[in-house]
């Protein structure tokens, strides 16, 4: 078995170690069997210690994309006899290409233990019945998450998405204590509860698990949603479909995430030219994962392309090892202004301190770039009177001081900027 057991609370020098038993294991048989990581590797030598792997080319999603294309249905990548496939998800099946993840039962083993994980840290128990509102239909976020539930002792109902109607019905019907949905969809069972005069504590849940979105880290969402619920709301489920579906959440202590796969998955963080960053509390960079002990379509080197902020490798309140960091944006959001990167949450910081302003913003290139300063739209608040140019200038000020770009500013009313439900996109791009 290459888990650990309780790996989240284990010294992290006994997971390095034990992570370093793997690689040299799974290095041997990607080098036998997986064609896509030899073409990438090529002449290179492959490093025998894990931590000497940032000498090897990184990989990332549009490479597995034209793997899948050419040697369809799982990529070159696939290291296994096809025999051994278990279990398959798709994704983005619907709008653009899909994407094929295969699980040996081993892989699928593995994933489910290592989710449990983030579900238990969340607070989930044995003796809660909690009811799994994701899709079902092909994606990870509906079985493989169903699984992850189930490995902590719980007692799991699949009910899958649509029919709100049923679902609160079996919610009442079932003594369920803990919901597992996406950030949005407690709206939507406030809308129908309140067509049947029932306030949504009355329920009776004391738990809500959340993923998929990053709604929950928007200041005042979790604060009503517990309001308004009566339950505790934890971001459980942080995964990277490629890697693993869920490898970090939320504990009761405290509101990073909790990084718990470090027996089988090795994290690295990169800087934006690719150069290693050392993973310390208070460092920064992208996400980058190898795993170190999978069947399938094992990865050396994923760029996530999530940033992240390691926030601390020490202990927790909660007794757990794992190292918390939280995500503050995506690789593919960062602008380039006169080779300086701007991240949209640098550029969040200034637009909210501002009092005449709504705090919502929006960066819309006009062309794919180089770009000599940094378009922004911005929106007043609800109650400001204030001039636009003033405004715009105090903001373009404030980005050459913080940000050190030039940004040219346009004030719009309030309520000029579009809302979305879920992530809102800040970095607008040409072909979009
Ligand atoms: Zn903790």
């Amino acid at each position: 078995m290459s888990l650990l057991l309780n790996a989240d609370f284990a010294p992290l020098v006994d997971l390095a170690a034990h992570r370093q038993a793997l690689w040299e294991r799974q290095r041997g048989y990607i080098l036998e069997r997986s064609p896509l990581l030899r073409d990438v590797w090529g002449e290179q030598e492959v490093p025998t210690r894990l931590e000497d792997i940032e000498s090897l080319p990184l990989v990332d999603k549009e490479l597995l994309r034209a793997s899948q294309r050419s040697a369809p249905p799982f990529g070159a990548y696939l290291a296994a006899d096809p025999v051994v496939v278990m279990r398959i998800h798709r994704t983005g099946g619907t709008s653009g290409e899909a994407m094929n993840l295969a699980l040996s039962a081993a892989d699928a083993d593995q994933t489910a233990i290592v989710g449990a994980r983030a579900q238990r840290a969340s607070g989930l128990r044995p003796d809660d019945v909690v009811v799994h509102c994701l899709n079902y239909q092909m994606w990870m976020g509906g079985f493989t998450d169903h699984t992850t539930l189930e490995a902590t002792g719980a007692t799991v109902v699949p009910f899958g998405v649509g029919n709100p109607e049923l679902l609160l019905r079996t919610i009442r019907d079932l003594g369920v204590t803990a919901i597992s949905c996406t950030p949005s969809y407690p709206a939507v069972l406030e809308d129908v509860l309140a067509t049947q005069g029932v306030l949504p504590r009355e329920l009776g849940l004391r738990l809500g698990l959340f993923g998929g979105e990053a709604a929950l880290d928007v200041p005042g969402f979790r604060a009503r949603l517990e309001e308004t619920w009566g339950f505790a709301a934890r971001n459980s489920n942080y995964g990277v479909t490629d890697v693993m579906c869920n490898l970090a959440g939320q504990c009761e202590e405290q509101d990073a995430l909790h990084l718990v796969a470090l027996d089988v998955v090795h994290p690295e963080l990169i800087d934006t030219h690719g150069r290693g960053v050392p993973w310390e509390s208070g460092a920064s960079g992208e996400l980058v994962l190898t795993h170190v002990a999978r069947d399938c379509q094992p990865l050396v080197r994923f760029r996530t392309g999530d940033i992240v902020v390691v926030e601390s490798t020490q202990p927790c309140a909660c007794g757990r090892t794992a190292p918390r960091f939280r995500v503050v944006d995506r690789a593919d959001d960062m602008v380039v202004v006169r080779g300086v990167n701007v991240f949209p949450t640098s550029v969040a910081a200034l637009v909210t301190a501002d009092p005449s302003l709504s705090g919502e913003y929006r960066i819309v290139l006009p062309g794919p770039g180089p770009y000599d300063y940094l378009p922004l739209d911005v929106e007043r608040s609800r109650t400001s009177q204030e001039e636009a140019a003033p405004i715009a200038a105090r903001i373009e000020m404030a980005a050459r001081a913080d940000l050190r770009v030039s940004a040219r500013v346009r004030v719009l009313d309030f309520g000029g900027l579009p809302r979305t439900e879920g992530k809102t996109r800040r970095v607008i791009r040409p072909q979009e």
